[in-house]
């Protein structure tokens, strides 16, 4: 089942019901808390008005910690403004790595997102730092273009027929049917299961901040959105 988070990123608040309590970790009907996962941290907010700060996967199931003993029908909802940025985040992070894979043809090994800045892990034996500021430029130029973010779902078969995706078919487990694709038109496609804005326009801007060597040829860069 594709949870609601995933249906619609822009849902602040939701109902649902109870499926299944383990001890603090409850599961419900559906959830627009997104689970810590894929480098993005896990949504914050409140179900009945109780706090939630944690949010995790465990296999196929959704798990909400819970301070306070909940049961029935519950009312969700959560901190906008950080889902937000974490929205704004994980989008600006596809189209800087879809620049610097552009430009250099490294291959994206990692990338953590934070509520104040946002890392991307990229392997090239060669790193020449003057290219940065190029980086950046080119990326805040593809943020203000404003172009759509569509996502939507495909069988594994059809998903792998896109080139761009290709790579992926090792790392997936054949368990997996059916793909989430990520599609910043005209820019980029990658298989995602994370929230991210309708349009680059919502980005802002974002600036490069810091770049490291992490051992002979991985290179890791820090960024901002502002
Ligand atoms: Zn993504």
């Amino acid at each position: 089942m594709i949870p609601m988070y995933m249906k619609d990123c822009y849902l602040k608040e939701f109902d649902t019901e109870v499926k299944s309590v383990d001890g603090n970790y409850v599961e419900f009907n559906d959830t627009i808390f997104y689970p810590r996962s894929g480098g993005q941290p896990c949504d914050h907010g409140t179900i009945n008005g109780i706090r939630v700060d944690e949010v995790i996967k465990r296999g196929e199931k959704i798990l909400h910690k819970l301070s306070e003993p909940v049961s029935g029908k519950v009312h969700m909802k959560i901190d906008w403004e950080r889902r937000y940025k974490f929205m704004r985040s994980h989008t600006a992070a596809h189209i800087l790595s879809s620049v610097i894979f552009k430009e250099t043809g490294a291959l994206i090994t990692g990338n953590q997102i934070s509520e104040d800045k946002i890392r991307i892990d990229f392997n090239l034996p060669e790193f020449d730092r003057s290219r940065l500021s190029e980086w950046e430029r080119k990326a805040n130029e593809i943020i203000s273009e404003g172009h759509a973010v569509k996502t939507y779902v495909l069988p594994r078969e059809e998903a792998f027929k896109i080139p761009d995706l290709v790579k992926l078919k090792k790392m997936l487990p054949e368990s997996i049917q059916e793909i989430r694709i990520v599609e910043i038109e005209g820019i980029d496609i990658q298989a995602c299961g994370g929230t991210h804005v309708k349009n680059t326009s919502e980005i802002g801007k974002i600036k490069i901040t810091k770049a490291e060597n992490k051992g002979k040829n991985n290179r890791r860069i820090y960024f901002e959105i502002l």
